[in-house]
């Protein structure tokens, strides 16, 4: 068994407890982690602010810290393979995609290590005479950042880059599943040369997040997961007042017109729902679909989903691997029962395959004649595929929209203005036309409704872990008059 160490005050070190990871893939346990009890969580914080305070961290150029963060990309980029290997051992997620991904997150750390010296303030034209008014842009303090098991290298990164690059320190929590990834990511964060505690890693489950979200020093929680584990959040932070950022869950619309272009259109389908074997915020989890085409798409697509290959994340050739958890799988055969009950239909998969390991197949239910299925209003976060049939774009708008979430959403059509008024009419944080699934650390990620609120990525989510200061400068010589009367 290999053992990891939570790193705090820029130290490695055990805790006093310890909990087992397990292979999703075998499910054995293979790797031992260190549980932050409370008063971890308490040092972690309370080096976190000291670093905030210390003249290392606190009277460092905006300039030497996007320097920082740029060795800290360069070290990503380095170290990816690795972290990826890792990444699929800990959670199942297959090598194909986790190589990819995070080689991609050095691109973050690179963006926000740029963005650094870019956060100005601004000169305010006062409607006073003799006064010079300007706002100073400052980091808003100790950050507390909570990450799922999925893409945590990337859902990290979104919060690390932009709050360091605002000149915050971070706490960062790794999920109890499978937090390997992020405890190695420490060690690469240790050799980039930032003051110690300006980082801090440690893993645990509720109790060890509750302390950290509702900690007296913490002064913005960013989070990722799920929506029940958010009103938490928010319960905790009535504690410290400190602000939210909230990245949930998603049940997003996947919308195909009959004048698509069907290959590619099927193509987004399968990568949108059984890439990541469906653990994946914006998975394309609703298909959407015009009547007229109904029948070829969803036979190609059950041709594809048929054809998949279910192997050993560590293979290359392998397309969908386990689910990290077996409680994610039991929830998968849940809902199902419960959407078949409701009267949908089963075009594939939907049956737990024998031997060893958490792998579900590539599912299919058509839920056209059972609008009230559970499937369709419940995130799986596994490869399940709900579908929907309808007629007018009217119908399509309806449909897409009927939903608590807000997060993703895909329209496929060739028709250009019909494109145009699904953009508007579309409630949800991102729309992809006619692709799916594309992310950038140029472009704002986030959603609204049970998906959260607040953005990750993009220009405007280093401002969020900023706070506007207000000066006021007299440039008068003469006595202040009236002390009676207000300026
Ligand atoms: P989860 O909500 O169970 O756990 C997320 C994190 O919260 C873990 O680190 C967990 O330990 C911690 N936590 C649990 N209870 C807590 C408490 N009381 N106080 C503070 N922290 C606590 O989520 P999960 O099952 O690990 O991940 C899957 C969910 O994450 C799905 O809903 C998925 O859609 C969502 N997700 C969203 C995005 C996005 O960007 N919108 C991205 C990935 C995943």
């Amino acid at each position: 068994m290999q053992t990891f160490q939570q790193y705090i005050g820029g130290a490695f070190e055990d805790a006093d407890t310890t909990f087992d990871s397990r292979d999703p893939a075998t499910g054995a346990p293979w790797a031992k982690m260190p549980a932050a009890s409370e008063a971890d969580v308490d040092r972690a914080v309370t080096a976190a602010e000291a670093a905030f305070f210390s003249s290392d961290w606190a009277e460092m150029t905006a300039t030497q810290r996007g320097k920082l963060l740029m060795r800290l990309a360069d070290l990503v980029a380095e170290n990816a393979q690795r972290l990826a290997e890792l990444e699929t051992r800990d959670t199942g997620k297959i090598i194909r995609e986790t190589s990819a991904q995070i080689a991609y997150v050095a691109e973050y750390y690179r963006y926000y290590a740029g963005l650094a010296d870019k956060i100005e303030g601004a000169h305010l034209p006062i409607d006073k005479p003799d006064m010079e008014v300007w706002l100073r842009r400052e980091p808003v303090g100790v950050v507390a950042a909570i990450v799922p098991w999925n893409s945590q290298l990337f859902l990290s990164a979104v919060k690390i880059a932009p709050a360091l690059a605002a000149g915050c320190t971070v706490v960062l929590k790794a999920s109890e599943e499978a937090p390997a990834p992020m405890l190695e990511f420490a060690r690469i964060f240790d050799q980039a040369g930032f003051p110690p505690g300006v980082l801090n890693v440690i893993t645990g489950g509720p109790q060890a997040g509750a302390a950290l979200t509702s900690h007296a020093s913490v002064a913005h929680v960013a989070f990722t997961g799920g929506p029940e584990t958010a009103r938490h959040i928010v319960r905790n932070s009535a504690e410290n007042l400190a602000s939210t950022s909230l990245e949930l869950g998603g049940k997003s619309p996947f919308i195909v017109f009959d004048d698509a272009d069907l290959e590619s259109a099927v193509n987004a389908q399968v990568s949108g729902i059984f890439a990541a074997t469906g653990q994946s915020c914006v998975a394309g989890s609703r298909l959407v679909i015009q009547k007229g085409i109904k029948a070829e798409f969803l036979q190609r697509l059950k041709e594809k989903a048929e054809a998949v290959v279910i192997g050993m994340p560590q293979d290359m050739d392998t397309e969908v691997g386990p689910l990290c958890t077996l409680r994610q799988r039991d929830h998968a055969v849940r809902l199902i029962e419960a959407s078949l009950q409701a009267g949908a239909r089963l075009v594939t998969g939907g049956v737990v395959p024998e031997g060893q390991g958490y792998f579900f197949p590539p599912t299919v239910l058509d839920c056209s004649d059972a609008p009230t299925a559970p499937c369709l209003s419940n995130e799986f976060f596994g490869p399940v595929l709900s579908v929907v049939d309808f007629e007018t774009e009217a119908e399509a708008v309806e449909i897409a929209n009927n939903t608590a979430f807000g997060l993703a959403s895909g329209v496929f059509t060739q028709n250009l203005t019909r494109a145009h008024r699904m953009i508007r009419k579309i409630r949800a944080g991102i729309v992809w036309v006619n692709t799916y699934r594309a992310v950038s650390p140029i472009a704002p990620f986030g959603g609204h409704g049970l998906s959260g609120h607040g953005r990750e990525g993009g220009l405007q989510a280093v401002l969020d872990y900023t706070k506007l200061k207000a000066v006021w400068l007299r440039t008068s010589d003469d006595p202040i008059p009236d002390p009676f009367v207000m300026r």
